[in-house]
């Protein structure tokens, strides 16, 4: 499979504004913010989207992208306001970059039904 963008940043191939990392997790600012905090949270390991996740194999691994978003809204002060984790899957969701990642956004009051 061809290397992401996600992949190379967590090769350090090309640069990020890492906030998070751990032997399995990595989480970055989104270079093109659509809040005051947007952040990318994805597994180290290639999964190219959601409805590739397997949840007897992945558990441990979901668990940690949830703990690092916990995290960083608590760092980020964005936990007692509210925030908004979003997977986008496919195309009609808009996904862009197939390595799978949680969008952790917060900082301002968001709307519903999202775009
Ligand atoms: P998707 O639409 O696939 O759910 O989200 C992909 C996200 O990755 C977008 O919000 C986009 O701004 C972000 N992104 C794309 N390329 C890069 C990059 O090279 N660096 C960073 N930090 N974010 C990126």
């Amino acid at each position: 499979m061809a290397d992401t963008i996600f992949s190379k940043i967590i090769k350090r191939e090309i640069p990020a504004d890492i906030v998070y990392e751990n032997d399995s997790v990595l989480a970055f600012r989104d270079i093109n913010p659509q809040a005051p905090v947007h952040i990318l949270i994805i597994p180290k390991v290639e999964i190219p989207k959601v409805t590739e996740i397997e949840g007897k194999k992945h558990a441990q691994l979901l668990g940690e992208l949830f703990d690092a978003a916990n995290k960083l809204a608590k760092e980020m002060k964005i936990d007692k306001d509210g925030f908004r984790l979003v997977f986008n899957c496919g195309d009609n969701a808009g996904q862009e970059v197939y390595h799978l990642h949680m969008h952790l956004l917060g900082g301002r009051k968001m709307t519903w039904p999202p775009g």
